[in-house]
């Protein structure tokens, strides 16, 4: 058989502004057969996550950044190709944080965050990282635990056409709500309204968006579900009512700058809004009934579910700065091998 190589992703600097190529180094390296104990897991499909790009910095955060030098973190679905362990057989496809490269060397007893998916897959395997997995749980818990969605109400979400916003729009209307989404551009909104049935969709990028998002909340916002920050959060904020509710998801307009300007405060204080931020790994030991939950709802078809897939693992840099320029619809993610 053919030796095997691993290409890696090494962090080499802290990214300033968008990542670039250089600010990795990308080595190849002949992989060894397993040892007992052991089992090598090859890439399949890599998730593409905005919070990637924090892992890359020195900022204050929520797990250890990646340290320079160190191969970069990243969530994947892979398949186990080779094993001398009892944990793992040859076939086996592993959920986890497998990393930006082409195999992962499972160790017994290491303390790794990695999960057998079941040999008859009930939805197909990319949905297994994007409606079904770390997003879609995300949006579960975010929604349902801190949005506390009612019948009746009007939800709001940000980032709407992405991995978590598609999915909690999507449930938010499961729950009886109306759901208004914002996103960039037509084609996005289309999506939104026309395939996910969202009751609005609001383009922020198009001009008199405000007025529109006004028109598309008459009855102003019981939960704001915030995935971007900046001036779009300002605006959602401004149409909520006294006591709303805000799932703190992600601020994703400020990632790509430093010390970014603080928000202002003022609509927290003066409508009593109760924000509250998360990680979905607040969540973990509920995981499995959040996936059970949506893989319902992926097969009865409440929940429709798009990917954008980039082919190659070299191209994983350039596919983290699609998620800035808006340049996805649905779970981005990097095919690395067949699967
Ligand atoms: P998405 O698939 O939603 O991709 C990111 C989207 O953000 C882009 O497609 C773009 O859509 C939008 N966007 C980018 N820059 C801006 C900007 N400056 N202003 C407004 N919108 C912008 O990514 P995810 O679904 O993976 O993540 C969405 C958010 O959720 C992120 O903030 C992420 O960090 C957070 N998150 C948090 C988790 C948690 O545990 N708390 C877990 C997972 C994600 P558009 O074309 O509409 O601009």
């Amino acid at each position: 058989m053919a030796q095997r190589i691993n290409r890696q992703f090494r962090l080499r600097s802290h990214p300033q502004g968008r990542v670039k190529s250089a600010d990795f180094d990308f080595v190849a390296t002949p992989v060894a057969e397993p040892e007992p104990g052991q089992a090598l897991i090859q890439v399949v499909y890599l998730s593409i996550d905005p919070t990637q790009r924090i892992w890359m910095s020195d900022r204050e955060q929520y797990m250890p950044p990646v340290a320079i030098g160190e191969v970069m973190r990243g969530g994947a679905i892979g398949r186990v190709v080779a094993s001398a362990s009892e944990r793992w057989s040859v076939g086996d496809l592993v959920r986890g944080q497998l990393g930006w490269q082409d195999f992962y060397l499972a160790i017994d007893g290491a303390p790794a965050l990695l999960s057998r998916l079941p040999k008859d897959l009930p939805v197909p395997l990319p949905a297994m990282l994007g409606a079904c997995g770390t997003t879609g749980i995300t949006a579960y818990f975010g929604l349902l635990e801190l949005g506390q969605p009612k019948p009746g109400e009007t939800l709001v979400v940000s980032a709407a056409a992405g991995a978590v916003g598609s999915v909690v729009g999507q449930i938010a209307k499961i729950k009886g709500c109306r759901a208004v989404g914002i996103a960039g551009g037509p084609e996005k909104c289309r999506w939104l309204t026309a395939d996910l049935c969202f009751d609005a969709a609001v383009d922020y990028k198009a001009p008199g968006w405000r007025e529109a998002l006004a028109a598309a909340t008459p009855d102003s916002v019981d939960i704001n579900f915030e995935n971007v920050g900046g001036e779009v959060m300002a605006a959602v904020m401004a149409r909520m009512k006294l006591g709303a509710r805000m799932p703190l998801c992600g601020l994703i307009s400020g990632y790509n700058v430093e010390g970014s300007a603080a928000d202002d405060f003022t609509p927290i204080l003066m409508k009593r809004l109760a924000i509250r931020g998360f990680i979905v790994t607040d969540f973990l030991p509920r995981w499995p009934e959040a996936g059970r939950e949506l893989v319902g709802w992926v097969q009865d078809g409440r929940i429709k579910h798009r990917e954008t897939i980039v082919d190659g693992l070299e191209q994983a840099p350039a596919a983290l700065n699609r998620l800035f320029d808006g340049d996805n619809l649905g779970k981005l993610m990097v095919k690395v091998s067949e699967a």
